[in-house]
């Protein structure tokens, strides 16, 4: 898909998915044109029935979008990638590609509460039942989760705003012992710190809104293919992938595409085609400046994360801490195994005084601004149970790791010692 494959991932942020020939633009042009011209109609038919590959209309396919998806796809080590409008629309398109009405889908019950809502709600009203089961659950009881009907696994590497560690290849072994791939949502690891697919996933997606854009300037997700998964040795269950698609002339995605381009081309040819959730080809412009830099960026999320979560550890005023990072924390060990180099910017945690206090002290905050936004070169903060998370109750709220007195505050990469001081101070207004 690239010719960026053999180089290292800095390499790749900054030089990937795109080559400009001589003369050409030298940073990825935006293409700003909703559609493309051809000579007949048969060229363009061609384009129709998927037998020539090139643009016809950008609900579908843009190419400031392809260059883009591709950076993305080779920093995963994938074989396939699109980019979507948003990341609720990565992980709708990522499960409805291979499940739909009368289908089941076992998913990590720490996810992030817009996906949750989209499974539990919105896409249990299109007919797919999903079985919630925790991070935390051991090798039989995610194999009790599994019903006949099954079509994917789904889970989070860092959960938002658990910040619960997933066992890629336990989830990896569960799934694949049932013949189903497993979906991880990659947002708050991105690829510099965990690249999943070297851990038995299949399909990764990202809310490139977090830290992949990384200035709060754009909102848009991605969906990459690892290209791994054999569709056809479960033709049945994957019926939609491995027989004719009569909407696309019969068409055959795992024999026209290889297993390499079979699942991408058919979430573009079918739900993009559909749905049009379309990234915007500006959108995907800003999105790619932010690809530019993750590397350096994600290595003082980590630093500030970190220092943050040491000097709450120590401060008697917080009545817990939860940063994977973290030495002591719950999920360390898992951390540095499938994240070695740093996890995030993010870090949990809990004010004595319950609800209130967190309340309270966020309002002193001066640096970190109270937002529903997250992982963002700003720090910034929120109070899930009153905000992204109030749609559950209590113990929907536990059960998603999300206590009523959890602060979420995400390290932007500012100073280090300011963000301290501020939150140092900010304390020192809350009566306990
Ligand atoms: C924000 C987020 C989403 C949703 O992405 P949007 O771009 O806001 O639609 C999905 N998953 C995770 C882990 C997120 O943090």
């Amino acid at each position: 898909m690239s010719e960026h494959k053999g180089y290292k991932i800095e390499t790749k942020c900054v030089q990937g998915g795109y080559t400009p020939g001589n003369g050409e633009p030298r940073q990825i042009p935006i293409i700003q044109s909703t559609t493309f011209k051809y000579n007949t109609s048969e060229d363009m038919g061609k384009l129709f029935d998927l037998e020539a590959s090139g643009y016809f209309y950008t609900r579908l396919q843009n190419p400031t979008n392809d260059s883009v998806a591709a950076k993305i796809c080779d920093m995963e080590g994938g074989t396939a990638a699109m980019l979507t409008s948003s990341g609720q629309a990565a992980n709708f398109f990522a499960v409805f590609n291979i499940a739909s009405n009368g289908d089941h889908v076992v998913a990590s019950s720490t996810i992030y509460g817009g996906t949750f809502n989209l499974f539990s709600v919105t896409m249990k009203r299109m007919g797919v039942d999903f079985t919630f089961v925790s991070p935390d659950a051991s090798e039989e009881e995610l194999n009790a989760a599994f019903r006949p009907n099954t079509k994917a696994v789904f889970g989070e590497t860092i959960a938002n705003p658990a910040l619960t560690v997933l066992d890629i290849e336990k989830f990896a072994r569960a799934a694949h012992a049932h013949g189903v791939p497993l979906i991880i949502d990659n947002t708050f690891a991105t690829p510099i710190n965990c690249r999943p697919f070297e851990w038995g996933a299949d399909i990764v997606t990202h809310s490139t809104t977090k830290y992949m854009d990384g200035h709060g300037a754009a909102v848009g997700g991605c969906i990459v293919d690892s290209g791994k998964f054999d569709w056809t040795k479960y033709p049945e269950k994957f019926a939609c992938l491995c027989t004719p698609d009569e909407s696309y002339h019969g068409v055959t995605y795992t024999e026209r595409f290889g297993l390499e381009g079979a699942y991408i081309t058919k979430a573009t040819a079918q739900l993009m085609r559909d749905f049009g959730a379309i990234q915007a080809p500006q959108n995907a412009f800003l999105l790619n400046l932010g690809l530019e830099s993750l590397h350096v960026r994600m290595q003082r999320h980590c630093e500030n994360g970190l220092a943050v979560a040491k000097f709450l550890k120590s401060d008697d005023r917080i009545a817990w801490v939860s940063y994977p990072s973290l030495e002591g924390d719950k999920y360390y060990e898992l951390a540095r195994k499938y994240m070695p180099n740093g996890t995030c910017g993010v870090v949990s945690f809990g004010v004595k005084g319950g609800r209130r206090a967190a309340e309270e002290f966020m309002k002193h905050l001066k640096i970190a601004a109270i937002e529903t936004h997250v992982a963002d070169a700003r720090t910034c903060c929120l109070h899930p149970a009153s905000a992204t998370h109030r749609q559950m109750n209590d113990e929907e709220l536990v059960a998603a790791g999300v206590g009523p007195d959890l602060v979420r505050l995400s390290c932007g990469i500012e100073n280090a010692d300011d963000l301290i001081a501020d939150i140092k101070q900010a304390l020192d207004t809350v009566n306990n």
